[in-house]
């Protein structure tokens, strides 16, 4: 029997989850914080199985650097797709030097990165558990990929998002919305999407997740020519209206600029 827990971060609501089998543990993704982090850790002793490995579901920090803090000492893989380990590796200085002094002490200072290759279609077998690997190219971030453990059971990373804000600032709208339409395509109809943000949901998401990308762009080009604070007032002001929360509000206000670039 497979059990998937699902550790929310406390500082920025983002998703580690922990898929539990008769044999241990499988991390998927790794939070971005160090205290957030340490609550997976302690969720993983709760558990008191062993954990055999961690997966990075796609190229972004709120999802892989916490992980040098959640596996301690502990000698386990990090899997990922070519991929999203080389965006990891190319990307991470910069991601340092931008999130670092945002995030100031909960910014883990030691980062690890996926150091052991899956190869997009084949399926990992960790603690039992059948790991399909699914590569789905430049989308939220400049890598993402799937993984799916049963027919109906999905971890999409950040491809769908449950009722929050979304990161566009890495300027793969179109592709986005293209692996969106894939997603609504391959995944059957009862499937349960395991999101990066948010609670885990029906196919639903995948549609509200689409409507969230083109109501941003169309904001965007309409309020594109006006001076940049205004612009950025604006486009929050319209996608508040679109979706009345302020969850990760901050990561769409910090998209504006570069998307409309
Ligand atoms: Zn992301």
């Amino acid at each position: 029997m497979t059990k998937v827990h699902r550790v929310e971060g406390r500082v920025m609501p983002v998703n580690a989850y922990l898929v539990e089998s008769d044999a241990g543990v499988v991390l998927v993704d790794g939070m971005l914080t160090v205290s957030d982090a340490q609550r997976v850790r302690d969720a993983i002793t709760a558990i008191g199985k062993p954990l055999q490995a961690a997966i990075v579901t796609h190229a972004h920090p709120d999802h892989y650097a916490g992980l040098a803090t959640i596996l301690g000492d502990r000698a386990v893989p990090i899997h990922a797709t070519p991929a999203v380990r080389a965006a990891i590796e190319r990307d991470d200085a910069v991601k340092n030097a931008i999130v670092g002094p945002m995030m100031k002490d909960e910014w883990p200072a030691r980062r690890v990165f996926p150091d052991a290759d899956v190869a997009p279609g084949t399926t990992l077998r960790v603690a039992g558990v059948p790991f399909d690997v699914i590569d789905v190219g430049p989308a939220e971030s400049p890598a993402d990929s799937l993984y799916r453990i049963s027919e109906r059971e999905w971890f999409v990373g950040d491809l769908v998002y449950a009722r929050m804000h979304a990161y566009l600032a890495d300027g793969f709208a179109s592709q986005w919305l293209a692996a969106l339409d894939r997603l609504e395509r391959e995944l059957p109809r009862d499937a349960l999407l395991y999101v990066g943000h948010g609670e885990p949901g029906d196919r639903a998401l995948i549609a509200a997740q689409r409507r969230y990308v083109e109501v941003f762009a169309e904001s965007v080009a309409r309020h594109r020519d006006e001076p940049r604070d205004q612009r950025r007032a604006a486009v929050v002001a319209d996608m508040k209206r679109h979706l009345p929360t302020d969850d990760l509000l901050f990561l769409m206000e910090l998209s504006v600029d570069p998307f409309a670039g």
